[in-house]
């Protein structure tokens, strides 16, 4: 094996085909409510997230597990994906996730957030829940450049999202973080010292994405203005191969690329084929001898730039 994929994780976990069942439980997100900022990230736009079903979060799950039990599909992971999954009190915050745990054979919650928005009394409730389930939080790091962070509006700086992790790992959650390949003004070097940072951090979880340009974001402008400009496709393979080789043995690589509703994207550089794709980082890693955890050392990286709001 190349690289520890979700599929081989799901099936020595649990035996048997698992699915995530995708729930938006009607949170916001500090960065576009206006908590820390407004506008959200420059790249973001949230209705190209995974689609879900009709209806209140406990119609939601259990619509998709009907359709799943159909497909004779047994195993479901609750993934609250939209917006920042903590932002609420947690009273809040716990009604929801618990609105959605409604059947027996839901193996994990999986909690999209970031890393400024997950206080000791939510992480506290995440680790009791985490006796009965399996936790896991995302976290996006997207870029280890401070400066890249700040020019896309992310709203928190590289050392907060490392904290976040700490923090997670401390209580005994799980944490996936995420990373996007070709954000504007990057190069390969800020590829792999983001492939690097996580990898130091020996997350359980990491998600690759290549920019995509999605229609009505800050960024749709930028590329019509022609103010940035895709890594082309061969560069995105060297660098998610990278980032896979420097990644510890122990951490799933479970998303090689962006995965916006086709309809909603204005511009890729990578081929939505996935299946292509794939088979692109295969050759690649095989010609430059990589697998998972060849390049992996587990030193953090020198963090590139100061944050300030
Ligand atoms: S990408 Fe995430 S953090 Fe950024 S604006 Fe969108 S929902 Fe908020």
């Amino acid at each position: 094996m190349r690289y520890k994929t979700l599929r081989q994780f799901y099936q020595e976990k649990y035996g048997d085909r698992t699915f995530k069942v995708p729930v938006d439980a009607g949170f916001s997100c500090p960065n576009i409510d206006g908590t820390i900022t407004r506008g959200g990230c420059t790249y973001c736009n949230i209705h190209s997230f995974t689609m879900v079903e009709e209806g209140d979060i406990t119609s939601q799950v259990k619509l998709r597990i009907d359709k799943l039990k159909e497909r004779e599909i047994f195993n479901y992971i609750i993934y609250f994906q939209s917006y920042s999954n903590t932002h609420a009190p947690l009273n809040i915050m716990r009604r929801r996730i618990e609105a959605a745990l409604v059947d027996d054979a839901i193996r994990g919650i999986y909690i999209g957030t970031r890393s400024d928005v997950i206080e000791d009394n939510k992480l506290d409730y995440l680790a009791q829940l985490n006796t009965k389930y399996d936790v896991m939080v995302e976290l996006g790091l997207q870029t280890a450049n401070n400066i890249t962070l700040m020019q896309t509006n992310r709203g928190h700086s590289v050392e907060n999202f490392v904290e976040g992790v700490r923090r997670c790992q401390e209580v005994g959650l799980e944490v996936c973080a995420h990373a996007i390949f070709g954000l504007p003004g990057e190069n390969m070097d800020d590829y792999k010292r983001t492939a690097e940072l996580i990898a130091a951090l020996n997350v359980d979880m990491v998600k690759f994405h290549n920019l995509e340009i999605i229609k009505g974001t800050a960024m749709a402008k930028m590329y019509k203005n022609g103010e940035i400009q895709l890594p082309t496709e061969d560069e995105y393979v060297e660098a998610v191969s990278y980032g896979i080789a420097v990644m510890p043995p122990k951490t799933i690589v479970s998303r090689l690329q962006g995965e916006a509703v086709e309809s909603m994207l204005l511009a890729t550089s990578v081929t939505h084929n996935k299946n292509l794709l794939i088979n692109k980082i295969h050759k690649y890693m095989d010609e430059h001898n990589l697998k998972q955890g060849t390049l992996h050392t587990g030193k953090m990286p020198k963090i590139y730039g100061e944050f300030s709001l």
